[in-house]
């Protein structure tokens, strides 16, 4: 009778063990499922693209952010050299949609693989939203003649029916996006006419990712009136990455750099441009990377540039890391 309860109190111990382990299991699972479902912070990839030497060696500016539920933003997108990698993401991250796409200004290295994809009766990506911000074809044709035919084309393509809803953007707008909001804050201004006309008209905005408090501000190709307008609120400009304006030469000023106090900067340029080298080696080109690179030296910024390839970096809570 003894030997028969202790075989009762065994089987009863293991069953319990067993009950509790597959319990453990199925919560481990789930819990992992979640956890993969929805990661917090944002997941920012700077595409090589053209800047990549074999790619074309030309500069690009291409961005690709994955919100925490996997909602797809992309800035600009590059030339129309980058269209395909561009819709291999756009495929690969979200079946052929794009919740957001926004546009700094209607140069071909920075709308050409849009207006190719556009453009595309076999490519069968849909914008859901397009966010922009033009002067008109007017003013391209007489203040920015250079890239007349880019800006006509941008602003035929806008008629696309793959774009579901198109966003002409306003000064201070809010845009929220799952755990993201972009605020825009500045616009094309038709009466900026005599710097470089066509860059100045870049749409300058930042993107906080809310639930872990880190962002990244993308100034197109900005220049000096741009600089101008946006230190009149320095305090909007603090962020934690940055495009760097104009592919990180001649573009906005030291002071608009000062303000972001970025800890990461974006450089879409190829190798000779970043090295300001015009064929004869390091430093000898008429651009000023050098200079912008001492200036974010200065600043203790970590730099990471187009011509080494896509990188994606994840910002979280704790900070941020190299997640290719
Ligand atoms: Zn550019």
């Amino acid at each position: 009778m003894k030997k028969e309860k202790k075989k009762i109190i065994f089987i009863i111990i293991t069953i319990v063990l067993l009950i509790l382990t597959i319990f453990y299991i199925i919560r481990h699972n789930y819990n992992i499922k979640e956890y993969e479902k929805s990661i917090e912070g944002i997941k920012v990839t700077m595409l090589g693209g053209s800047n990549i030497k074999e790619k074309g060696n030309i500069n690009s500016c291409s961005y690709i952010i994955r919100t925490r539920n996997n909602q797809l933003i992309i800035v600009d997108g590059g030339r129309d050299i980058d269209s395909e990698i561009v819709q291999k993401y756009i495929m690969e991250y979200n079946n052929g949609v794009v919740n957001h796409w926004y546009i700094t200004h209607p140069h071909d290295d920075h709308v050409g693989a849009l207006i190719k994809l556009l453009n595309d009766e076999n490519s069968n990506i849909i914008i859901e939203n397009l966010y922009y911000s033009f002067n008109t074809l007017e003013w391209y044709e007489k203040y920015d003649a250079r890239d007349f035919e880019t800006e006509k084309k941008i602003i035929n393509a806008l008629s696309s029916n793959k774009i579901k809803n198109k966003i002409e953007c306003t000064k201070n707008q809010i845009i929220q996006m799952d755990n993201i909001k972009c605020e825009i804050l500045k616009i094309a201004n038709p009466e900026i006419i005599n710097s470089d006309n066509g860059n100045e008209s870049s749409m300058v905005f930042k993107m906080t990712a809310t639930d872990v408090n880190k962002s990244i501000i993308f100034l197109g190709d900005a220049f000096t009136q741009a600089s101008i307008e946006l230190l009149k609120t320095p305090e909007k400009l603090k962020a934690d990455a940055v495009q760097m304006a104009h592919h990180g030469q001649n573009g906005v000023t030291k002071e608009v750099y000062e303000a972001i106090r970025p800890e990461i900067c974006f450089f879409n340029s190829p190798e000779w441009l970043y090295n300001n080298d015009s064929g004869t080696g390091y430093n000898t080109g008429p651009w000023k990377t050098i200079e912008v690179r001492e200036w974010m030296k200065e600043m203790h910024a970590q730099s990471f540039v187009a011509y080494e390839g896509d990188i994606t970096l994840r910002f979280t809570s704790e900070g941020y890391e190299v997640i290719n």
